[in-house]
Order: C-alpha cells, then structure tokens, then sequence
C-alpha cells in the first residue's frame, strides 16, 4: 500500500514518539503544580515553546498551545475579531479550510459581523488588488491561508498582510498544510497570527499551536483557569507541545532538502498522470503550490470511484479534504475555483510526506491511469 493521503494526516514519527514518551510515563506531572513533579513538566513545556518559536520566528510568548488546527483558527478568528474594537467585518476567501469559514459564520450568526468572502481565480491565486479593495473602516480582521489544503495553491500571504496593515487591520494566516513544506518565518511574512496542526507534521492529532503578535489583544474562546496566559484555558497536553517542538525541529532542519526533493517528483509525477490519464487537468496553481500535493479532475468519471478503483490498486488517495468526513457535496475548494457541480464531483487529491520517494510516485501514474479508464468506461 502507498498512502498518499498526508494532508489528511500523517503518521507519527519514531523520534517525536520517543520525545513525548517520557511526558506521558515518568515525567506526567502538570506544569501549574508547586511540586518538582509539575516544575519538571513546567520546563519541558517552556522547552517546546522555546522550540516552536524558532521555528515561527516569533517570542516564545508569542505561542498559544492548542489542540490542533480547528482549535487554533477558531483563537485566531473569533479571538482577534471579538477583541478589536474597531468595527464588525472579515475579509477572507471561499476556499479556506471549514474550520475558518465556520467560525467566521459565528461571527456572523451570533455577533452580527458581516464577512466578504474575497473569489480567488481558477487557479485559487487570490488577486491583491481584489483583496485590498474589500477592506473597510470597520473590517477588524483579515484572514487568508497560506496554502490551500486541496489544491495545492500558496497565496501571496506576505503582500497580503502588508496591504492589510496599511489599513491597520491585523493578519491571520492557516499555515497547518504549508508546515513543513514552506518557510513559516512569521516576520517575514508579516502576518499578526498563524495557525499550526502536529498531524500534519509527524506529530500526533490534539496538538497545534497559534502565533499571535505580541500584544495583539486576544479574546479567549476557552475559558478556565488561565492557563497559556489567559489566552487558552486547559491544563497543558506537555506530551503534545513536545511532539510538535520535536517534529518542528525535524521538519525545518529538512524542510529545504525536502521541498525541492518533493516538488521534483510531483512534477513529474504530475507530467505522467496528464499523459496517460484521459482528460486528466491538474487542479490549483501549476507552479505557486505545495511540493507534495497534486490534485485532479477526471472528466466522466466520479472521485470517489476512482478512488475505490485506486485502493484497490494499493494507492491511498483522496477526494479533497477528509475535514469534512462523511460530506457528499462537492467541494467548497473546486466550486470557489469555478468548476461546475459536476466536475468538481470527479476530483481526487494526492498528498505526501517526506518518505516517499519519487520512483513511488512514478508507480503510482500508471495505476491512476488504469483506475480512470475502469471508472469512465464503466459510466461511473
Ligand atoms: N486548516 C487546514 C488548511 C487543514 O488542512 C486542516 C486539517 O486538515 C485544519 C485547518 C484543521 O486542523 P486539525 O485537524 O488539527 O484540527
């Protein structure tokens, strides 16, 4: 089996199991107790913030632990945009992840904001002058993801956030699929907070991390003893922050060597599948978009068919994203794109991780190729 569906989740890494371990067995204490059992734990976990930090770029002050990505858009969305007092409207696009649109529509449900939903190109780019003429007076957030979890496509998120404080409107970004593939140099994209998820990285699903720029104020959306400096109640998940820190630490050291060995082998791999795959077109931005996601339509067939015929084949994939599990409809991502119903119904996304190689990928064409062919002929 070939699993090519890492942004959905990947599995966790020997090493960051091996760092977290001790925080689960001997070393268990709560980093809030008096005793040397908590200090111990207190230090591990000032340890992991330190260590996801230098991966952001930011103070170690700067970084809420959360329990994943949904948690830590939800801090950043409904935290900055209640807390500014300078009006009542967001400014994002149509193809952000569920977790961010779902929390923007709370806003707009429970506390009478109003959103503009910016329609980014066919290629997912979102167009900055487009973006920069939905701001307004009263617009109290901007929120834009790095890259996008089913095509693939990375936006102009440090000009974004640029025009964005030329208005004075702070800058969030959803940078949980670009982690590990793209430099998430806070300052140098200039963005006010950020969002990470451990399960996309190599460590385990319950952990992420939001950045948010010093004293930015921050409504917390969990309430409880003031743990994470007020901004995100909860005893600690120490285990986790280590997780993440250690696969942070993992994935900046080989994120270049990394991105280029990946973006090698999804272009070819890409090349392939065109070739020999009827009426196959590459979704997303051909060339501004992740190294190891490549997402397609096959017209007259159906996505979720094709992927049935390619599991059975020993090739994992998906038909978008698997955050929203169970879901039939087509998916937000392509209709934002502007693909009609239909097609956007035939789509199927491969993701990887480091570990496969290209040599895996070029098996892979062959059988996608086959898989297509068995579902169109069959008029699936
Ligand atoms: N944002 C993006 C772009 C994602 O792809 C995902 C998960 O797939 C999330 C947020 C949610 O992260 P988590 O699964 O850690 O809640």
């Amino acid at each position: 089996m070939i699993y090519l569906d890492a942004a959905a989740t990947s599995a966790v890494r020997r090493e960051v199991l091996e760092a977290m371990w001790p925080y689960l067995t001997g070393d268990f204490g709560n980093p809030s107790s008096q005793h040397e059992v908590g200090a111990s734990a207190a230090r591990a976990l000032a340890d992991a913030r330190a260590a996801v930090a230098a991966w952001l770029g930011c103070r170690a002050s700067e970084v809420v632990f959360t329990s994943g990505g949904t948690e830590a858009d939800n801090l950043a969305i409904k935290g900055i945009a209640l807390a500014n007092p300078r009006g009542r409207h967001i400014v994002s696009t149509p193809i952000e992840h569920e977790a961010v649109l779902a929390s923007i529509d709370h806003l707009v449900r429970v506390h009478g904001f109003e959103a503009t939903l910016v329609p980014v190109g066919a290629d997912g780019l979102l167009d900055p002058d487009a973006f920069a003429a939905a701001l307004r007076p009263d617009t109290t957030l901007a929120t834009v993801m790095l890259a996008n979890n089913e095509v693939g496509t990375v936006q102009p998120v440090a000009r974004l956030a640029a025009l964005a404080h030329e208005h004075g409107i702070p800058f969030h970004t959803d940078a949980v699929q670009a982690a590990g593939w793209l430099p998430l140099d806070v300052r140098a994209l200039g963005v006010d907070a950020l969002s990470v998820s451990g399960h996309k990285l190599g460590a385990p699903k319950g952990i992420g991390a939001l950045f948010v720029r010093g004293r930015l104020p921050l409504e917390p959306v969990i309430h409880g003893g003031g743990q994470e400096r007020g901004r995100r109640s909860g005893t600690e998940n120490v285990a986790g922050a280590v997780a993440l820190a250690t696969a942070a630490r993992l994935a900046s050291a080989a994120q270049e060597a990394n991105a280029a060995a990946a973006t090698a082998a999804r272009d070819a791999f890409v090349e392939a599948v065109l070739q020999l795959a009827p009426g196959a077109q590459l979704t997303g931005h051909p060339s501004e978009r992740l190294p190891a996601t490549a997402s397609f339509v096959f017209p007259g067939t159906n996505g979720e068919a094709v992927l049935l015929e390619l599991e059975r084949r020993g090739v994992v994939s998906s038909s978008g994203s698997a955050c929203a599990a169970g879901s039939e409809d087509a998916s937000h991502v392509l209709l934002g794109l502007g693909y009609p119903e239909d097609l956007a119904r035939t789509a199927v996304r491969f993701s990887w991780s480091p570990d496969v190689s290209a040599a895996d990928l070029a098996a892979v064409a062959p059988a996608v190729a086959d898989a297509v062919r068995t579902v169109a002929a069959l008029g699936r």
